[in-house]
């Protein structure tokens, strides 16, 4: 049996498996039990992620982000659904390992990946294990919204579908609001830009949200853009494995009498309180939000999972890494905070 004594770092909480459910061969759900005094911490939104510290005997843990596949609208308890990547260690770890009543640490929902308004039309675009958070998204605009939906769902062959049953009766029981399509590479080979262009053609006046392996989400890309849809209105969660550890606390930030004199200003506003901290130029955001004790969110400190996404209102960051924004998320003045450093001397951020 897996159990956690004490939480590796102090953002993150022991959640005990609730159910384990088998989606398919190589899937499979856990639900959580979130305890009381997590709940509010644990709030979602729809197309938000989980992340999970898993115990390795080489590493002493790895930490790897699974996104929420239930509804914080329909689904009493949250969900995530892990499919096993070949050769991969955490996947299979938790698809081999969890049982029912383990234990697992988890830091709370982040992510970025989730539709502003639920009343907007939406081409969902899945393939493989990406129908998780598509699926919160589709489960919540059902219960929520009122728009027309169309879910585009590629798998390798019908056994690998995930969801199969509750998608077919989702889109029963909204004949009028829900249009499911599957593509089996079995039977149809990969879905070329030719192809896809002839299936998303109705649809591109909705919002469109991808999620899938990389050269699934290119061919839709490639689509779209030929079809004319503005970059701006399509979202993309990519699904990478976190190299650092962020469960650890972080060290104190170490700074010369040198760095401090060139340091920036900024404001920042973090839960409605306002914040006026020097930003030497060599730090991230988060670093020195951290070391001043603030209770900034963040996760993988890579630029990989969106959890420290906020909005620059006035002045200039570089960053090293932030790909996962969309182009609607830089212009409207959407910054990664750990990896943003100063270029101008004044800034105001807003969490
Ligand atoms: C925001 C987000 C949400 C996600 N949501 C989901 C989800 O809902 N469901 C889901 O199943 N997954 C999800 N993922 C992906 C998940 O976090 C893991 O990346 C995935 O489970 C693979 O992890 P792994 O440890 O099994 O594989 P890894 O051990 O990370 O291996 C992944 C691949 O990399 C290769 N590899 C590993 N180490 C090396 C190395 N040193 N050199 C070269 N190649 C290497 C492996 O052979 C394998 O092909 C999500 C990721 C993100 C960032």
């Amino acid at each position: 049996m897996t159990t956690v004594e004490v939480p590796h770092g102090s953002r993150s909480v022991v959640l005990r498996v609730a159910q384990v459910i088998a989606e398919t061969t190589d899937a499979s759900s856990l639900v959580f039990e979130v305890p009381e005094q997590a709940r509010e911490k644990f709030a979602y939104q729809p197309g938000q992620f989980l992340t999970l510290r898993i115990p390795s005997d080489r590493t002493g843990s790895v930490a790897r982000c699974y996104s929420l596949a239930s509804s914080p609208f329909t689904d009493d308890l949250p969900k995530v659904t892990v499919k096993r990547t070949r050769d991969g260690y955490g996947s299979n770890w938790l698809c081999d390992n969890i049982k029912p009543g383990d234990q697992l640490e988890v830091l709370p929902p982040s992510g970025l990946f989730t539709p502003k308004n639920l009343d907007e039309d939406l081409l969902l675009c899945a393939a493989g294990s990406g129908i998780t958070p598509v699926m919160s998204i589709l489960k919540s605009a059902l219960e929520r919204g009122s728009a027309r939906i169309v879910l585009f769902y590629a798998n390798r062959d019908a056994e690998s579908v995930i969801f199969a049953t509750e998608l077919r009766e989702l889109a029963e029981k909204n004949p009028q609001r829900l249009v499911v399509v599957h593509w089996l590479e079995a039977l149809q080979g990969l879905p070329t830009v030719a192809a896809l262009a002839e299936l998303l053609r109705p649809y591109t006046e909705y919002a469109a949200f991808l999620c899938g392996p990389k050269p699934f989400m290119d061919g839709v890309h490639d689509t779209l853009a030929q079809l004319g849809v503005p970059r701006n209105r399509t979202h993309a969660e990519v699904f990478n494995s976190l190299a650092g550890d962020p469960f650890a606390d972080t060290a104190p930030v170490e700074i010369s009498d040198e760095e401090a004199a060139d340091a920036a200003t900024v404001e920042v506003e973090l839960d409605g309180e306002t914040h006026n901290l020097s930003w030497p130029r060599k730090q991230t955001l988060v670093d020195i939000m951290l070391d001043k004790g603030l209770d900034v969110p963040y996760s993988c400190q890579e630029g990989e999972c969106g959890s420290c996404a906020c909005t620059v209102l006035e002045g200039k960051v570089e960053m090293a890494n932030a790909e996962i924004l969309d182009p609607e998320d830089i212009e409207n003045g959407y910054i990664l905070g750990c990896q943003a450093r100063p270029v101008t001397d004044h800034l105001r951020i807003q969490f």
